[in-house]
């Protein structure tokens, strides 16, 4: 453009000559750009399909582990003395962690985009069951909890949302300021095109430089000392929100809290085009 502006003297069908050519780089460009996503996104299928067989090979030793874990607890344990006991216990903890993460790599692996499988969800019911989710964790450590007035019944996979809600909203809670207890607000807001939704926390906050791996599977920055997680909650409700056509982004405040916002694409089921599906059974 630059070279367009400045040169005065182009006559006009030089300077036709010159667009003509500049458009025409910006379509190869575009279509380079095209071709490249297309490449990223078939990595990261692929990627994701060794996720879920890893994942569901792992799965049937570790509920094997578990029963016979727990077998031994049931019936066996007057054959075993206290210290035998508690190594059993802290044992069967480390298998439940476990079958959470290969659970969480089992969903995120499962998740696509379909047509289908929408129905017309109350929001305000994903919202508490979500929040019901954490009852016990909602009253250790005193938080409140406030929703929006207004939340809307739309187009979407309810199980898929009670899950994005529920990673959002414990890890308002376990991310949370020793010294105040947690004040979580779940908002709402009708946009143009989508349905916007946050959840905000007065929490340790998320430093600027961190930002940028926060969604990204298995990361878990540096505010997580003594906090226990697997680094894949945050990965999970970005699929899911993009599997609803939607966006998710964070704002923060180190020592102040952190708000994350996420939207949904209004959608008429007849001409639906991204929606979420789990494809795959487990
Ligand atoms: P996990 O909680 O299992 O570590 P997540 O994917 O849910 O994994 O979150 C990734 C990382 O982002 C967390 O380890 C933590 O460092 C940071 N994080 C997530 N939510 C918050 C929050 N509300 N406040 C501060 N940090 C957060």
């Amino acid at each position: 453009m630059q070279e367009l502006v400045g040169d005065v003297s182009l006559s006009n069908g030089k300077l036709q000559q010159r667009l003509e050519k500049l458009e025409k780089e910006v379509q190869r460009l575009r279509r380079e750009l095209r071709a490249k996503q297309r490449e990223l996104q078939a990595k990261e299928e692929e990627l994701l399909t060794q996720y879920y067989l890893v994942s569901h090979e792992l799965k049937t030793p570790l509920i094997s582990i578990r029963g016979f874990a727990s077998l031994l607890q049931e019936f066996h344990a007057d054959q075993l003395n206290g210290e035998a006991q508690e190594y059993l216990q802290r044992m069967i903890q480390n298998v439940d962690q476990m079958e959470k993460l290969i659970n969480n790599l089992l969903l995120i692996s499962r998740l696509h985009a379909d047509e289908t499988d929408l129905e017309p969800v109350d929001m305000r019911e994903v919202v508490e069951e979500a929040i019901w989710e954490h009852h016990f964790q909602i009253r250790e450590k005193n938080a409140t909890v406030t929703v929006s007035p207004v939340l809307p019944t739309l187009y979407c996979q309810r199980n898929l949302m009670i899950t994005a809600f529920s990673n959002l909203i414990g890890n308002a809670l376990k991310y949370s300021r020793p010294t105040a207890p947690p004040e979580i607000q779940i908002g709402y807001s009708s946009e143009e095109i989508s349905h916007k939704f946050w959840v905000r926390d007065n929490g340790i906050g998320i430093a600027p430089g961190d930002r940028p791996r926060l969604f990204r599977m298995f990361s878990r920055l540096g505010n997580t000392r003594g906090v226990s997680g697997s680094g894949l909650g945050l990965a999970i409700v970005k699929r899911i929100v993009e599997a609803h056509g939607g966006e998710i982004w964070v704002k923060s405040r180190p020592g102040r809290g952190s708000c994350f916002y996420f939207t949904i694409a209004r959608i008429e089921p007849s001409r639906s085009s991204t929606h979420a599906k789990e494809t795959m059974n487990a």
